[in-house]
């Protein structure tokens, strides 16, 4: 009998590597379309093409078991593989590769910019290839894209002019979650909430008091609303109050929207920085002023503020305030504020020109698809709630980000 030498440990390098080049030359991942055949198809969510796989992705063992499992039926089986550019993450990743070096992408031009991370990600994009290999996935590499290829940036570019020319998409000046520090806007999924320790300053404006978390914007009121229901401010709706320092006289108006119990019941409407007053801004054909630009500093106001970071207007608005009387008092207060998903900045709303996704017109077909059942969400009872919430009152969509890296 032949004698057979076994290794004492087992050595994946010997084994794993040939068989997966085995199976790619044998075509078994291959997906072939026949019409006799039940069709089964998995769009790999595709890795960020920014770092080597991490351990989450280990998961896609479970589609890979499905894909596999269906194969062995003998369905038309596809599982797509592809890597994502992944845009202002890959940004965000590569800044921080910068900031260890002791560097920022204030150092370079735009295009030495782009290059760079082109560079960074083609590196990455190869690393991640190989490590799906490894993991043994059986993915149809014949049919692999990248994001950023020719082919695919020219499809997301004729659907965005496909979107412009429906009138789904258009450019304008609407309130925005920006960051200061990052120099970029944000969608409204991409902002963190957290409870912070705040102060609530109760403010003298003539015939009424409001209260405010935000004294340094005064400046930018246009007026004051309060419930049509509220009793103590009935007689006042229509007249004029007097915004402090500046003496400037603003409407008193009257709006179902507003929270008789919050604060004075009188809220002061900011629409160029406020998302809620910048839709009652709307609503009543109000006046926009922004007295805060990209950088965080202050604009359009009393000279004695110009120039100043909003902490410190801050803090100058609340002494002259008190010089002048018209601070009535200060209580504390938790509240949620938006910051920064990277950096933890508190997130500026301000008003700039972006493009934005008309949401409406596409919310309606979607909360029929899924009252029709054609769409079904699982587990239903605890999210399609929250999906009809959601869709009932999600406002245009902020597509825009200022950043180098993307098509
Ligand atoms: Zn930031």
């Amino acid at each position: 009998m032949k004698k057979f030498e076994l290794n004492k440990a087992y050595d994946p390098k010997q084994v794993e590597d040939k068989i997966y080049q085995l199976w790619e030359k044998s075509g078994f991942f291959k997906a072939q379309a026949a019409s006799n055949k039940k069709p089964f198809t998995v769009l790999l969510p595709l890795p960020n093409a920014n770092d080597p796989l991490h351990v989450g992705h280990g998961l896609f063992t479970v589609e890979d078991i499905m894909i596999r499992y269906r194969r062995m039926l003998g369905e038309s089986t596809l599982w797509l593989p592809g890597s994502d550019h992944a845009g202002i993450e890959t940004q965000f990743v590569f800044e921080k590769k910068l900031a260890k070096e002791g560097k920022s992408r204030f150092d370079f031009d735009r295009e030495t910019l782009y290059k760079m991370i082109f560079d960074f990600v083609e590196k990455n994009r190869d690393i991640n290839r190989q490590q799906l290999k490894r993991l043994g996935f059986s993915l149809d590499w014949s049919r692999y894209h990248y994001a950023l290829e020719p082919k695919i940036v020219e499809f997301v570019l004729n659907t965005f002019r496909k979107l412009h020319e429906d009138k789904l998409i258009y450019r304008g000046e609407r309130i925005v979650n920006f960051c200061t520090k990052c120099g970029t806007a944000f969608s409204d999924l991409e902002v963190e909430y957290e409870e912070r320790d705040d102060f609530f300053y109760f403010l003298d404006y003539g015939i009424i008091k409001i209260a405010t978390t935000r004294p340094e914007t005064i400046f930018a009121d246009v007026a004051i609303a309060v419930n049509p229901k509220d009793k103590r401010y009935k007689n006042l709706v229509g007249k004029n109050a007097t915004v402090p320092i500046i003496n400037k006289k603003i409407p008193i108006i009257a709006d179902k929207l507003i929270d008789a119990d919050f604060g004075t019941g009188a809220l002061k409407i900011t629409p160029g920085h406020d998302p809620f007053d910048f839709e009652i801004g709307q609503k009543y054909k109000l006046e926009t002023i922004s007295v805060i630009d990209r950088g965080g500093r202050m604009i359009n106001l009393p000279k004695e503020y110009l120039g100043l970071k909003v902490g410190e207007a801050r803090s100058r608005v609340i002494e002259d305030l008190k010089k002048e009387h018209k601070l009535v008092k200060i209580d504390p207060l938790k509240h949620s504020v938006g910051i920064c998903y990277r950096c933890k900045n508190k997130i500026e709303p301000i008003i700039i020109p972006q493009w934005f996704v008309k949401i409406k017109t596409l919310a309606e077909p979607a909360i029929k698809a899924v009252k029709s059942g054609q769409v079904k969400i699982y587990p239903k009872k605890r999210f399609e709630k929250m999906y009809f919430n959601w869709m009932k009152n999600i406002r245009d969509w902020n597509v825009s980000r200022q950043i180098v890296w993307g098509p």
